[in-house]
């Protein structure tokens, strides 16, 4: 350990403790952004000092909810260096491995872009690959372009680190083509099939080539049972398996989760397909660790939300439920979970920051149409509230039924003014509503600043 990096990480805590009595943003980054701009190769160094090495976490979704999964299975017999806060760049990493000095494990969710240079820097034992849906286009430019940049990285992993990937997605499943140590999983549970692809499928042609594939069964977006009819590209046999999954509404799902080395049921306190997804994803990563079944299912059953993906936040008689909707795939998972249910009352807000995405036209990408007639009021917020609003109303919504309200603590105040006393409030945020849903739910006192945890 040099002197130089002894000198910035101290640095670098200093500011980290200012900024967090300055009530500033938690300092879950500008420390790591100090010790980045001073030395990029000091994530490199803290890096290496992990005993049990570091495990890597990628998806356009869940990402964040999977490595909070993964942290609660891994985190009993050991020290984690975590970036629980979601700072997924690099200088998020080495935030982490700075308040976190002296740990075993290093356990980071990383941005979609930000993979390669992560992969590079802290030679991971495992790293866990698990979908990619379009998102944030003005970012990213196309899917394959990222999926190039990620075949590239996952070229550059020793072989003896071992690759997790979603089967289920064509993309990402081919990338473990190849190689030996490799955890492939998936779903597999037909009943719960989409009867068609959804609008916002994104892979749907064959990798190999190019014809349309055909699914067996569609899970979650093009996730799924996939086979090519022309060249018989097909969804590989899957070593770690959700099979029997039962959803129950918005509290939850109970699923039976195969692994290498037995079976065990799993309950889960989160609502959807998309979270069986996230758990066998968060599963898989711990299997390659060297967790038991046991172990995996006993911290998937301790597991609460990751912040802001799925929250309740109680409030008086009534309780808010918060659903983050980040993109047409994670929007459909959100409006689908809502089926099984539907609430009386919707907030729905649509903000176009960059970390929303400024083209908003991905709402028409959206399957609100099973659900409009059922629900008897919806309130349109955010930024772009009016155009959200006609989408609604093109969707089947009688203009009757719905108020457009673009200011975000009042479309809550009014949401919460028209459900009754013991029930739930509905709200479906873009990224940075829900970052502002929070801070009026912070400033009332309901939910604590998010670096000090979850809800209230
Ligand atoms: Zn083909």
């Amino acid at each position: 350990m040099g002197v130089r990096l002894e000198l910035e990480t101290l640095a670098a805590r200093a500011v980290g403790t200012a900024s967090r009595a300055a009530g500033r943003g938690g300092g879950t980054t500008l420390p790591g952004k100090l010790l980045w701009k001073l030395d990029p190769g000091a994530v490199d160094e803290l890096a290496a000092e992990l005993s049990s090495g570091v495990a890597l976490v990628s998806a356009t979704n869940g990402k964040t909810t999977t490595t909070a999964m993964a942290a609660r299975i891994l985190g009993g017999g050991q020290r984690l260096a975590w970036n629980s806060a979601g700072a997924n760049l690099l200088s998020g990493l080495a935030s982490a491995l700075v308040a976190a000095r002296g740990a075993d494990l290093g356990l980071f969710e990383v941005d979609e872009a930000a993979l390669p240079e992560a992969i590079a820097r802290t030679r991971p034992r495992v790293v866990s690959l698990a979908n990619l849906f379009r998102d944030q286009l003005d970012r990213y430019g196309e899917l394959e372009i990222l999926a190039e940049r990620w075949r590239a990285a996952v070229k550059t992993l020793p072989p003896d680190a071992t690759l997790v990937v979603n089967a289920d997605d064509p993309v990402v499943g081919d990338l473990a083509e190849g190689r030996d140590r490799v955890l492939r999983f998936g779903l597999d549970d037909p009943r719960h099939a989409r009867p068609a692809l959804q609008h916002a499928a994104d892979s749907k042609y064959c990798l190999r080539c190019g014809a349309p594939y055909e699914y067996a069964a569609a899970y979650v977006g093009h996730l799924g049972d996939y086979r090519c009819p022309s060249c018989g590209h097909a969804r590989p046999p899957l070593d770690v398996v959700a099979r029997d999954v039962e959803l129950v509404g918005l509290t939850g799902s109970r699923f039976t989760l195969h692994g290498p080395e037995g079976e065990v049921v799993v309950e889960l306190s989160l609502p959807g397909l998309y979270n069986v997804y996230n758990a066998a994803a968060a599963s898989s990563l711990a299997f390659a660790l060297g967790a038991s079944p046991a172990e995996v299912r006993s911290g998937l059953e301790d597991f609460s939300a990751a912040f802001g993906r799925f929250e309740r936040i109680a409030t008086g008689t009534k309780t808010i439920i918060v659903l983050l909707i980040k993109n047409p795939a994670a929007a459909n998972e959100a409006l689908r979970t809502l089926e099984t249910g539907v609430p009386p009352v919707l907030v729905v807000a649509l903000n176009d920051a960059i970390a929303d995405g400024r083209d908003v036209s991905w709402i028409w990408d959206v399957d609100f149409e099973p659900l409009l007639p059922h629900v008897e009021r919806v309130v349109a917020s955010g930024d772009r509230a009016a155009e959200l609003g006609l989408r609604l109303v093109y969707g089947g919504l009688p203009e009757d039924r719905l108020e457009i309200v673009p200011g975000l603590e009042e479309a809550l105040d009014r949401g919460l003014g028209l459900v009754e006393a013991g029930t739930d409030l509905v709200v479906l945020p873009t990224y940075t509503a829900m970052l502002a849903l929070r801070d009026v739910l912070t400033r009332r006192r309901l939910v604590k600043p998010y670096w000090e945890g979850g809800p209230a």
